[in-house]
C-alpha cells in the first residue's frame, strides 16, 4: 500500500469512499460477484520515478502514477493532475470514477487517471515541461489513441496537453493529435473544451432545477472553487439568472448578500495570478461557511472531501452539484439523503468535460472540425439524456440520484464485459 494513504482517515478514503456507493448499486443490481471483483479491480496501475533537472542545476525525483481501471468500454480515459497530495489510492478513485462517468455519458471510453506528486505553482514553466515530457516518455506504453487517452486535471491545462501531444508526436514518429485530449485549439483542440466541464454543471443544475420547480430568477447559488470548473459554472450560472452569493478559491471564500457580478470576479482573478485575494465586490468568509450558506444551489467545484460526516448536517443548499470529482466523502451520503438534498453526482454532473474531450478525439480522428454551437448543442443533449436517465433510475429504485448513476453505469460496463467475455 502506498504508505501516504495511511495519512487519509479510512472512511475518507477516495477508493473507499468510491467502493462503498459500488456496494450499494451492486446490491440493487444483484451484481455477480466475479463480475463484481472485476469492475472493482483496476486493469493496470503503473508508478514511475521521473529525473528532471531543475533550473538551479540539481535533479528531483518525482513520483508519476497512471491507474488504467477499466477499459471493456473503449480506451482509457481520464486525465492528468499535477498536486502535492496526489497518491495511489486518490488515482485509483479517479480512474475508477472515469469508468463509470464515461458509462453514464454514454462515451465509448473506459476510465483512466493519472498524477504526479509536485507543487506546479512553484515550478518554471521549463521545469513543468521537462517533467511533463519525462511523463510521456515513461508511459509511452500505456498511452495512445486507441489505449490510453490523457487530459487536463487539477494543475493541468492545454499547455501540458501540448507538451504530452508532441513528445508522444515525436516518439511514434508522426503526428498523433488524438493520443491527447484538451489540447490548445491552434495543434488540434475543441472549440468548446476550455468551458465543457462548467457548462456541464450548469445543464445538469438546470435539469435537477426543473424538476425539482425551482426557479433560477429566484434561486441563489454559492460555489467553491474558481479553477476552470467553478469559475465557468458560476458564470453561466449567473447567466442562467441566479444570484451567485459566494465564490471561493485557496485565498478564502468571497460572500456578496446582493449577489457578486462574476465577470468582475472573472477579470479581477486574471489580473492577480488567477488568485481571488483582495477583491472587492465580496466580503472575505471561509471556504468551509460558503458550504453552509442558505442558498438554493450548492456547487462544491474545488477537490475531493469538503462535505463529510463532520458539515453535512449543516449544510442548507436543497440542491447540490458535484462540479469537482468527489467533493461529497460518502460519509455524508446518509445525512443529505435524510435532509432531502438532491445531489447531482460528479460522475454526472462534470461529465461535460469528458464528453467534449470525447468529441475532440473523433475530430481529431476525422481531420474535421466542428463549430462550438454544435459542440455545445451535441454536449448539452447528451447530458440531459443522461440526466434523464439517472432520474428515472432513482425513480425505479427509490435510491439517491448518486447511487441511481453507479446502478445506470455498473450496469453498462458489467453487460459489455459479460458480453466481450474472455475471462
Ligand atoms: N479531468 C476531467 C475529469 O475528471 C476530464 C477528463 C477527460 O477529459 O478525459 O472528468
Amino acid at each position: 500500500m502506498n504508505p501516504e494513504s495511511t495519512l487519509i482517515p479510512a472512511h475518507e478514503n477516495p477508493f473507499e469512499s468510491m467502493m462503498s456507493r459500488f456496494d450499494v448499486a451492486a446490491k440493487i443490481l444483484n451484481l455477480d460477484q466475479g463480475l463484481y471483483n472485476v469492475l472493482k479491480s483496476p486493469a493496470k496501475q503503473v508508478i514511475v520515478n521521473l529525473p528532471v533537472s531543475m533550473d538551479d542545476g540539481s535533479i528531483q525525483i518525482f513520483e508519476g502514477i497512471r491507474v488504467v481501471h477499466n477499459i471493456n468500454l473503449g480506451p482509457a480515459k481520464g486525465g492528468i493532475r499535477y498536486s502535492l497530495d496526489v497518491n495511489l489510492d486518490e488515482v485509483k478513485a479517479l480512474a475508477a470514477w472515469m469508468t463509470w462517468k464515461c458509462a453514464v455519458s454514454n462515451i465509448p471510453f473506459g476510465g483512466g487517471k493519472g498524477g504526479i506528486k509536485c507543487d506546479p505553482r512553484s515550478m518554471s514553466a521549463g521545469e513543468l515541461e521537462r517533467l511533463t515530457r519525462a511523463y510521456t516518455r515513461a508511459m509511452i506504453d500505456v498511452f495512445g489513441p486507441e489505449k490510453d487517452i490523457p487530459a487536463p486535471d487539477m494543475g493541468t491545462g492545454p499547455r501540458e496537453m501540448a507538451w504530452i501531444m508532441d513528445q508522444y508526436s515525436r516518439l511514434v514518429g508522426y503526428s498523433s493529435p488524438s493520443v491527447v485530449t484538451g489540447k490548445p485549439l491552434v495543434m488540434g483542440g475543441s472549440k468548446g473544451r476550455v468551458e465543457a466541464t462548467g457548462r456541464g454543471v450548469m445543464v445538469a443544475a438546470r435539469s435537477a432545477m426543473l424538476k425539482m420547480g425551482l426557479n433560477p430568477f429566484k434561486s441563489t447559488c454559492a460555489v467553491q472553487g474558481f479553477g476552470n470548473v467553478g469559475s465557468i459554472s458560476a458564470k453561466l450560472m449567473e447567466q442562467q439568472g441566479l444570484k451567485v452569493l459566494a465564490i471561493s478559491d485557496i485565498t478564502g471564500g468571497y460572500y456578496n448578500a446582493d449577489g457578486i457580478n462574476i465577470k468582475e470576479a472573472l477579470a479581477y482573478s486574471a489580473a492577480h495570478g488567477n488568485q481571488l485575494t483582495g477583491f472587492t465586490g465580496a466580503e472575505p468568509i471561509t471556504n468551509e461557511a460558503l458550504l453552509e450558506l442558505p442558498v438554493d444551489v450548492l456547487i462544491p467545484a474545488a477537490m475531493e472531501d469538503q462535505i463529510t460526516a463532520h458539515n453535512a448536517a449543516n449544510i442548507q443548499a436543497k440542491l447540490i452539484v458535484e462540479g469537482a470529482n468527489g467533493p461529497i466523502a460518502a460519509s455524508a451520503d446518509q445525512t443529505l439523503n435524510d435532509k432531502g438534498v438532491m445531489v447531482v453526482p460528479d460522475i454526472l454532473a462534470n461529465a461535460g468535460g469528458v464528453t467534449v474531450s470525447y468529441f475532440e478525439w473523433v475530430q481529431n480522428r476525422m481531420g474535421y472540425f466542428w463549430t462550438e454551437e454544435r459542440v455545445n448543442r451535441r454536449a448539452d443533449r447528451n447530458m440531459k439524456e443522461a440526466f434523464e436517465q439517472v432520474y428515472q433510475t432513482s425513480l425505479h429504485h427509490g435510491c439517491s440520484m448518486r447511487i441511481a448513476a453507479y446502478v445506470v453505469a455498473i450496469d453498462k460496463v458489467a453487460q459489455v464485459t459479460q458480453l466481450r467475455g474472455g475471462i
